[in-house]
C-alpha cells in the first residue's frame, strides 16, 4: 500500500506510535495478515470536501463481534442485487481480497477470522479514525453525518434513556443525524434528547397529524440543513425510517405520521438546487438501502443518498440514475468516507471507502475509552456479571433463525409453557464465539428495548398461519417500498416450509408446531415480545404475567455452565437455495 512519507509520520502521530517504525503503528496485539492501520486509513482523496458516515451503531459503545448473515434470502427479483448478497457471493460481487473484508462482509471463517482480528466497532476505536481523518482534511472540511438507530440497541443506552449515546455521539462530533429507534423512548424524551444532542436533528418526512393541534401537518423537524464544507454548499436532507409509526407501538410517536414521501423530497432537492444554490445535495437517511435505490429512481437530482436501516455492508456505492448510494454496515463496524469536488452548483467527482473499525488494529483513543469505562461504570457489576458459557456461536442475522434467537425462545418457552415463541426479526444484536462468557450485557445487546414486556395469549392455529402469511408478504414481497427491512420473525418450537416466489397466502407449508403438524382449529399458546402480536382481535387469554425479556432470559442463563445451541434453521426453502442465492434464485 502506498503510503506518502507525510501521511505515515501524520497517522504515525495520532495513532501514537513510533515514527520510523512501521509495527508501531498497530496496537499491541500484532498484524494480521500485514493488515496495518495505515492501509486501514489509506484513502485517494478527491476535492476538499469529507463526508464521514456511520449508520446503525444501535448503541454499541464497546467493540463487539458481528457476524454477517449465512441466510439472505429475498423475493426472486431481487436475487442477487445489492442488500440482498451474502457469503462468497457477496465476496465475488464486491471482489473482496483480504482476509479482514471478508471477516467484516461475510460470515465465511468467522470464527478464526474473529479469533485472528478480533471484535469491531466501539467509539473509542472510531474517535481514532475520525480525528485522523479531520486532521487530514481539516476540522471545517469534514462532516460526521449518522444515518440513525444510534441512541437504542444495549443497556448502557436504555438504563441512561438514551442519554450516554448522545452523549457518546457529542464526543465524536456528530454533526447531522436522522432517526428510527430513537423514537422509541417516546416523543417527550426524544425532544429532550435533542436538546442535549449537539448536532442537527432532521428529517422531511415526519409530519403532525394530530386535527386537533395548531401545528397539524407541519414538519417535527426541520427537513434539511445547508453546511458550508470544504468551500461546497451542501444542502443535507433528512429521512426518517418510514415506518416508525406502526414498526412500534403507536404511542411513542402519537400524533405523528411518517412515510417515504418522495413528493415532498423532490420538492426540497429542488428548493435546495434553485433557491439555495447549492454545490451538491445529500439525503442522509433512514429509509433501507433497497427503499433508496428506489427512491434513487423517483426523484430527480440527489446526488448522493447516506443510507442506513437495512444494515448492509457495501463496499463499493451503487449507482442508480445518477444518484450514488453508500451505506455502512451496522454496529459501528464501518465509517463510511466520502470525498466531494463540489464546486459551481455540481459534483465533479468523488471517492469513497468503508474504514473497518477493526479494534486490534486502530489504537482505542484513550479519553473515549474513559469516556465508555465512566458510562458502564454505575451498571458495570450487573452487565458484566457471567451468566454461562456458550458452546456454539451464537448470533443474530439470518432471514429465519438465528442461534441467539433459539436461545431466548428457549428461555421464554421454559418460563411460559407456550406450545411456540414468536421473537422478533430485528437486524441488531450480538455474536457471541463458542467457549465465551455470556454476560448480561449481551442479553441486553439482544433485546434492550423500551416495551420489553413477553406477553402469551392463545391463538388458534389458523390465525398463526395467516400472520406467518402476513409476515412473510412483508419480507418477501417484491416491491422495495412495500418492505420494512427486517429480517422474518423467528419461531421456536416450530418448523416450517416456505415457497419465497408464491404469493400472498400460498407462502407457508407443512408447518408443525412441537413436531405435530398444526391444526387450524386447535387453540395454542403463544409467547411474543417486541412486536404487536399481543393485540391481535383473534387473540384470547392474554396472561397477566409479564416479565422483560432481558429479565427471562438473563435467569434462565444464570447458573447454568453452558448452554449449546443447534445451528441448522427450522425453515426450509422450497424454491431456492437456502443461503446466499445467486441471481435468479440458485445457490
Ligand atoms: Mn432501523
Amino acid at each position: 500500500m502506498d503510503v506518502s512519507r507525510r501521511d505515515f509520520l501524520a497517522l504515525a502521530a495520532v495513532l501514537g506510535a513510533g515514527v520510523g517504525s512501521g509495527s508501531g503503528l498497530l496496537a499491541a496485539s500484532g498484524n494480521p495478515e500485514n493488515i496495518t492501520a495505515s492501509d486501514i486509513m489509506d484513502f485517494k482523496p478527491t476535492g476538499k470536501a469529507t463526508l464521514l458516515h456511520i449508520c446503525d451503531m444501535h448503541a454499541h459503545l464497546r467493540p463487539l463481534y458481528w457476524r454477517e448473515p449465512s441466510t439472505l434470502i429475498s423475493a426472486k427479483e431481487l436475487v442477487g442485487t445489492p442488500g440482498f448478497i451474502c457469503g462468497e457471493r457477496f465476496s465475488k460481487y464486491y471482489g473482496l481480497n483480504t482476509k479482514l473484508d471478508r471477516y467484516f462482509d461475510t460470515y465465511v471463517d468467522f470464527e478464526p477470522l474473529a479469533r485472528k482480528f478480533g471484535k469491531m466497532g466501539g467509539i473509542a476505536h472510531m474517535k481514532t479514525i475520525i480525528d485522523e481523518v479531520r486532521r487530514d482534511r481539516g476540522r471545517d472540511n469534514v462532516l460526521l453525518l449518522d444515518s440513525g438507530d444510534t441512541w437504542q440497541g444495549t443497556a448502557v443506552a436504555l438504563k441512561t434513556g438514551g442519554e450516554a449515546i448522545v452523549k457518546a455521539q457529542n464526543l465524536l462530533g456528530v454533526d447531522v443525524m436522522v432517526p428510527h429507534w430513537e423514537f422509541t423512548y417516546g416523543k417527550e424524551r426524544v425532544m429532550e434528547l435533542i436538546e442535549l444532542f449537539k448536532g442537527e436533528f432532521i428529517s422531511q418526512n415526519v409530519i403532525d397529524n394530530d386535527p386537533m393541534s395548531d401545528s397539524f401537518e407541519e414538519l417535527i423537524f426541520n427537513p434539511y440543513t445547508i453546511k458550508e464544507v470544504g468551500g461546497a454548499k451542501i444542502g443535507i436532507i433528512g429521512q426518517a425510517f418510514p415506518f416508525s409509526a406502526t414498526a412500534h407501538p403507536r404511542h411513542l410517536t402519537e400524533g405523528w405520521s411518517f412515510g417515504v414521501r418522495t413528493d415532498t423530497l423532490q420538492g426540497y432537492v429542488d428548493e435546495l438546487r434553485s433557491d439555495k444554490k447549492v454545490d451538491c445535495i445529500v439525503v442522509l437517511s433512514h429509509d433501507g438501502f433497497s427503499v433508496d435505490q428506489e427512491v434513487a429512481r423517483r426523484v430527480k437530482g440527489i446526488d448522493f443518498i447516506l443510507s442506513g436501516h437495512t444494515h448492509d455492508p457495501a463496499p463499493r456505492p451503487i449507482v442508480v440514475n445518477g444518484t450514488v448510494i453508500v451505506i455502512a454496515g451496522s454496529h459501528g463496524k464501518y465509517i463510511g468516507r466520502l470525498d466531494i469536488d463540489a464546486r459551481g452548483g455540481k459534483v465533479h467527482g468523488y471517492t469513497y471507502k468503508l474504514i473497518p473499525v477493526a479494534s486490534n488494529l486502530i489504537k482505542a483513543d484513550a479519553a473515549a475509552a474513559r469516556f465508555v469505562e465512566d458510562m458502564y461504570a454505575p451498571y458495570k457489576k450487573e452487565l458484566d456479571a457471567k451468566l454461562c458459557k456458550t458452546e456454539g456461536l451464537l448470533y443474530k442475522r439470518d432471514t429465519f433463525h438465528s442461534t441467539f434467537d433459539a436461545l431466548i425462545g428457549e428461555a421464554i418457552r421454559n418460563e411460559t409453557d407456550a406450545d411456540i415463541v414468536f421473537t422478533p426479526g430485528y437486524r441488531w444484536g450480538t455474536t457471541l464465539l463458542p467457549g465465551d462468557d455470556i454476560l448480561m450485557d449481551n442479553v441486553y445487546e439482544m433485546s434492550a428495548i423500551t416495551y420489553p414486556e413477553v406477553y402469551t395469549l392463545d391463538l388458534k392455529g389458523h390465525t398463526i398461519l395467516q400472520l406467518l402469511e402476513d409476515i412473510s408478504d412483508n419480507v418477501f414481497n417484491p416491491d422495495p417500498m412495500l418492505q420494512q427491512g427486517g429480517d422474518m420473525s423467528r419461531l421456536f418450537n416450530a418448523t416450517y416450509d416456505i415457497t419465497v416466489g408464491n404469493g400472498y397466502g400460498k407462502r407457508i407449508s407443512n408447518f408443525k408446531i412441537g413436531g405435530k403438524a398444526i391444526d387450524p382449529s386447535k387453540t395454542y399458546a403463544v409467547s411474543t415480545w417486541g412486536g404487536n402480536l399481543q393485540n391481535h382481535p383473534d387473540g384470547a387469554n392474554l396472561r397477566e404475567k409479564k416479565r422483560a425479556v432481558y429479565d427471562i432470559a438473563g435467569d434462565y442463563l444464570r447458573g447454568r455452565s453452558k448452554v449449546s445451541v443447534p445451528m441448522e434453521s427450522n425453515v426450509r426453502v422450497t424454491d431456492m437455495g437456502c443461503g446466499c442465492p445467486d441471481l435468479k434464485g440458485k445457490c
